[in-house]
């Protein structure tokens, strides 16, 4: 007796196309909704054109050949997996229903039946196939209704699973309100986040509309209403703005509306996304506060602040005292580089330290450099630094500019000042060399006829004549005297190489020079711990010499006591010849150094006012100053510094 596999291979070699057809028929006749959804999205189109048939005798040959080799189990698996994963175009995983399975398997069943009588005309034959073929259909349906079943549950558990965990979260996010409202601006569900930011309860606001958030003032400008209009008309809406807490305090709010349509393109309300920016704000706002700070800073510092793009050295930032000098207004300046103001070559002194400052990425002082302005030409002292990304990027040039100009004019007059001083000065020393050398000659004939006249003459005229010629001798001996001085003046700023010495060998020499004036004045000069100095040795002995004699000669009753102390300051040595003598008064502590300046009369203390002046001058000229502390009656402390070295 044959059997199922026996029957089916006779179909699939002999009636295949015609099988095939007839299953069509039945399909149309039978209304599944699955071929209905396949020709609604055009995977099928009719059920009797040529390019269906041949799909289904192809579809066929298969699944008879799987039912021959009793792999039909198998092959509805494998193409319901197909399916699962997407992989079969046009039919989402829940499209499917168990009943188009049935419907289909039935369809088929009906088709084999259909074929039965011609195959088998033994009754208990066609009887025993028709059992087979009832039993493997049954199976197969089934097993395929379960498989649709599994796949289907874990589409639809994994969809949940998304669901609750979206939902979830939604719900828990703190940092976004976020509410669902209705089309009027009513409220239907919140998340925590929104209770959380509005401080009311879930129960508080259902059902309340959007506007108990806003404040009197948005209120009363037409909000919600505006913003809920602009989101009907365009689907969306954003906008940043104050909104009310529960408790009446306020906080600043990144609200954004977004449109919900149903199925039908209808709106049936909106999801209203709010974030609390209140902190952003304030951070914002002490920004902006800060930068207005710096701004003004910087607007008011009396110096030319400019700021240059390090790309390519265009103007960022000018301040107004850079206006001012410049005579450019900020907004000519801004994005402009410095061609645009200053000729060529200006321009390329200034690019060219630019330039230096951003390759070397260090500060650049520029003791003076010329500018022309729009109010003629002006020089600065100006630096340059490099601003730099914390990358390390060099980003901009900044620039600080003091005019110099006045100073620099005041230097320069300074300067060509001390150079006519020093001319004039020289020409003054140059003069008196000059006199007081050629005045000897005469002087030295005017006095030697004037002591011959006394040596011959005397006592041979009359009382007058005696008197007269005691006069011109004492006369030209002053004379002489003077010239001398003056003389020694001129000398000092004679150039002379410096040398060490040791002032303790000096002052042993002085004593010697000076031993008469010592012994009959009965002096005692007194220094211990004098240092080596630097000097002229010839000058700073007649120094010494000069201040010791004007001690001993200015003395008063007392027996002169003469102290020379030395001591080292800021590099230099300050000593002190101090006497026990007549004093000064102090209004003439400056006087008794300009030359001739003399206090006392020439016949209690001879002398031609010159020594003091000399003194000044040496002391001058090995880098110090000379002044005098003394009170008339109470001795002197005559007081110099030297170079140390
Ligand atoms: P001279 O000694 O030739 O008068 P100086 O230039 O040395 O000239 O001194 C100027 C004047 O300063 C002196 O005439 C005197 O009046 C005053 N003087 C200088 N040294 C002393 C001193 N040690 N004590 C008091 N007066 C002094």
């Amino acid at each position: 007796m044959r059997t199922l596999k026996d029957f089916i291979k006779h179909l699939r070699e002999n009636k295949l196309r015609e099988v095939a057809i007839y299953n069509l028929n039945v399909i149309k006749g039978m209304d599944i909704p699955l071929i209905k959804l396949l020709q609604q999205k055009g995977v099928l189109k009719s059920l009797d054109d040529e390019a269906t048939i041949q799909m289904t005798v192809d579809s066929m040959s298969k699944s008879l050949l799987a039912i021959i080799e009793g792999t039909a189990l198998q092959n509805a698996k494998i193409s319901l997996q197909q399916w699962k994963e997407d992989k079969i175009p046009g039919i989402g995983k829940n499209e499917i229903q168990p009943s188009d399975l049935i419907l289909v398997y039935a369809a088929q069943k009906k088709t084999y039946q259909h074929f039965l009588p011609d195959f088998a005309s033994d009754t208990a034959e066609a009887m025993a196939i028709l059992g087979e073929l009832e039993d493997f259909q049954t199976e197969v349906q089934n097993d395929a209704i379960q498989m649709l079943f599994t796949i289907q549950k874990e589409t639809e558990l994994k969809l949940k699973e998304t669901e609750t965990k979206f939902r979830l979260m939604v719900q828990n996010v703190k940092d976004y309100s976020i509410i669902m409202i209705d089309t009027e601006g009513n409220i239907q569900s919140w998340n925590e986040g929104a209770q959380y930011m509005n401080g009311y309860s879930v129960e508080e606001v259902i059902g309340k509309n959007i506007s108990i958030f806003y404040t009197d003032e948005d209120k009363e400008n037409g909000l919600p209403a505006h913003n809920l209009n602009i989101a009907k008309k365009t689907g969306h809406f954003e906008a940043e703005g104050k909104r009310l807490k529960k408790d009446g305090s306020t906080y600043w709010a990144d609200v954004t509306l977004t449109a919900i349509y149903d199925e039908g393109e209808k709106l049936v309300g909106f999801s209203k996304l709010t974030r609390d920016i209140t902190k952003q704000k304030f951070a914002a706002e002490e920004l902006r506060s800060l930068n207005n700070f710096l701004d003004s800073v910087l607007e008011n510092i009396p110096n030319m602040v400019f700021v240059k793009d390090a790309q390519d050295l265009r103007f960022v930032r000018f301040n107004k005292a850079g206006e001012n000098l410049l005579g450019y207004p900020k907004k000519d300046m801004l994005g402009k580089n410095d061609y645009d103001f200053f000729p060529r070559e200006q321009a390329d002194f200034f690019t060219s330290k630019d330039q230096a400052v951003l390759n070397q990425n260090d500060i650049i002082n520029i003791p003076e450099e010329p500018i022309e302005t729009k109010n003629g030409l002006r020089w600065l002292h100006t630096k340059k630094i490099p601003i730099v990304s914390p990358a390390g990027r060099a980003m901009y040039l900044l620039g600080i500019s003091e005019d110099i100009t006045d100073i620099r004019n005041a230097k320069l007059q300074l300067e060509q000042k001390t150079r006519e001083l020093e001319r004039s000065n020289s020409e003054l020393e140059q003069f008196a060399y000059v006199a007081s050398h050629d005045l000897q000659e005469p002087l030295r004939t005017v006095s030697s006829y004037v002591q011959l006249l006394a040596s011959r003459y005397k006592d041979k005229l009359d009382k007058d004549a005696n008197e007269f010629i005691d006069f011109a001798v004492d006369g030209s001996k002053r004379m002489r005297q003077l010239i001398n001085s003056l003389l020694e003046y001129s000398r000092v700023n004679r150039v002379k190489p410096f040398e060490w010495m040791e002032l303790k060998e000096v002052m042993s020499d002085i004593e010697k020079d000076m031993k008469d004036q010592i012994k009959e004045s009965g002096a005692e000069i007194i220094y211990n711990g004098l240092p080596k100095i630097h000097g002229d040795v010839v000058l700073i002995g007649q120094l010494f010499q000069n201040l010791i004699g004007n001690a001993i000669k200015f003395r008063g009753t007392k027996k002169p006591e003469i102290k020379i102390t030395s001591k080292k300051k800021n590099g230099q040595y300050l000593f002190s010849v101090k006497d026990n003598g007549i004093g000064i008064s102090k209004q003439y502590s400056e006087k008794i150094f300009i030359i001739f300046q003399r206090l006392n009369s020439r016949e209690k203390y001879p002398g031609t006012g010159i020594g003091l002046s000399i003194c000044k001058k040496i002391v001058e000229r090995h880098g110090g100053k000379i002044w005098v502390e003394s009170e008339a009656g109470k001795g002197s402390s005559f007081n110099f510094t030297i170079n140390a070295e």
